[in-house]
């Protein structure tokens, strides 16, 4: 029986329901094609171990009680605990979150992490719920997942839509059933209860770390003068201005790099000799969007993608760059902040115009690098300075990165197929050591 035939039912209805999970096992086919990757470890990666849905009534602040649906998935933990953050979106569905799962499996196994992958997700506006009702929906879905998480299960951390508020609720709420304080149950909580320094920056600042490797690699190979340099020669355009993409912008602007457009949901803001990104950051604190924001002209988010920029960073969500807005794209470099922003068909498309792609599974590993860091750190009780935290995060990554381009010269194929095949190189070694129960 070919893989083919094996595929079941509940990986149709994932691969109807979202572009995300259709990419991410389209991309898992290419790495497979080229790895000639054995189809029983194949066919068991393109579908989750566990999926998890469950409903969530809260009562709101106006006496009514509304039900939202939640999920968890766990698509491996052949390396250890399951790990991933958990997305409040009104879009969120269970395949997006299969998919996202199954990025976190990669992602995990690229950079050399003892642990499996995992997704949540909460079908909710996190801003149209109060701070209550928000306290609420997050302790009533830990409930419901209580009994597939835990330190040496399953780990979850922030995504869009949560924070390190949400990760002190969870772990709270885990704790109050166990007994004591679990802190080893999420990763992502504030300093105060057990999280680690650096971690809110850590996927930002990760992203920062994977563009210095890119251009100090294409240097090396390219030798071009038009390859940029991280300084105020440089031109950069962000997608998305919340835990990633607003740390990568200040450590951007920090280095002087030219940022002349971020946006969030609510619009893009562009001036063409540069954002004051510190005076963005500060309106923040006091407004929710950028929607009003004084000092810049405002564009669309589309209009962002096909800035005349060196470097793209999308950092919001998945899809957004896809076959029929690809041509307009004009970066030399794309760092792909957001898990999945770039369908399978135009990653094709970039890579043969020379574009040069840092994967997600690459790219922003910083945030489940420091989120391991903060697991060790609370099963042992003994907490790390943040230049030691910052200098692992660096080593591990940079490792990564130079397995990823080697992989890609050995196979002369893209970024993307690169990174996947150097994780899944080190996963199927993995499962098929550890055999087949029963
Ligand atoms: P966040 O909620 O903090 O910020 C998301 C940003 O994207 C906000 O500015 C929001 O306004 C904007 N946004 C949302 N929908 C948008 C749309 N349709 N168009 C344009 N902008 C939109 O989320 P985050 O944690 O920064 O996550 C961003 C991306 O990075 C996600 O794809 C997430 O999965 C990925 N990621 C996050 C982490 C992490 O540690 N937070 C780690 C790895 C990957």
């Amino acid at each position: 029986m070919s893989s083919t035939t094996r595929t079941s039912n509940l990986t149709s209805q994932l691969w109807e329901s979202s572009a995300l999970f259709r990419n991410a096992t389209l991309q898992l086919d290419a790495a497979a094609r080229v790895m000639n990757l054995d189809p029983n470890i194949h066919g068991r990666l393109k579908v989750p171990r566990r999926t998890i849905v469950a409903t969530i009534p809260v009562r709101l602040d106006n006496g009514e009680v509304h039900v939202f649906e939640g999920y968890r998935v766990q698509h491996n933990i052949s390396l250890g605990p399951g790990k991933g953050g958990i997305r409040y979106h009104h879009d969120v569905n269970l395949s997006e979150v299969a998919a996202l799962a199954m990025l976190m499996t990669f992602k995990c196994s690229l950079v050399g992490l003892p642990l499996g992958g995992a997704k949540g997700g909460v079908r909710v506006n996190p801003n149209s719920l109060s701070r209550q009702e928000n306290q609420a929906l997050t302790r009533r879905f830990t409930m419901e997942i209580n009994s597939v998480i835990g330190p040496e299960q399953d780990i979850p951390a922030p995504d869009i839509g949560t924070d390190a508020q949400t990760m002190a609720w969870m772990m709270d709420t885990y704790s109050q059933d166990k007994g004591h304080s679990v802190l080893g149950v999420v990763t992502g909580k504030p300093i105060e209860v057990g999280g680690s320094l650096g971690r809110a920056e850590s996927t930002g600042r990760g992203v920062v770390y994977s563009i210095e490797y890119a251009i100090k690699h294409l240097k090396k190979i390219k030798k071009s003068s038009s390859i940029p340099s991280l300084d105020k020669s440089t031109t950069a355009a962000i997608q998305g201005f919340g835990k990633v993409g607003q740390v990568a912008a200040e450590e951007l602007y920090q280095k002087n790099v030219v940022i002349t457009a971020v946006s969030d949901e609510t619009t893009a803001i562009y001036n063409k000799n540069g954002l004051d990104i510190p005076k963005v950051s500060k309106y923040l604190l006091t407004h929710p969007h950028l929607k009003d924001y004084p000092d810049a002209d405002h564009i669309t988010n589309e209009e962002l993608l096909s800035l005349p920029v060196d470097i793209l960073i999308p950092a919001a969500i998945g899809g957004v760059i896809h076959s029929e807005n690809v041509n307009n794209v004009k970066a030399k470099i794309i760092a792909e902040g957001a898990n999945g922003p770039i369908s399978s068909r135009a990653y094709n498309d970039l890579d043969q115009n020379g574009v040069f792609i840092i994967p997600d599974v690459l790219c922003n590993a910083g945030g489940v690098i420091v989120s391991y860091f903060e697991w060790v750190q609370g099963m042992q009780n003994f907490f790390w300075s943040e230049t030691e935290i910052n200098s692992k995060l660096d080593e591990i990554l940079n490792r990564a990165f130079n397995k990823v381009v080697s992989v890609q010269e050995k196979h002369k194929c893209g970024t993307k197929t690169a990174a996947l095949i150097s994780s899944v190189e080190h996963l199927s070694k993995a499962m098929l050591i550890r055999g087949l129960y029963p």
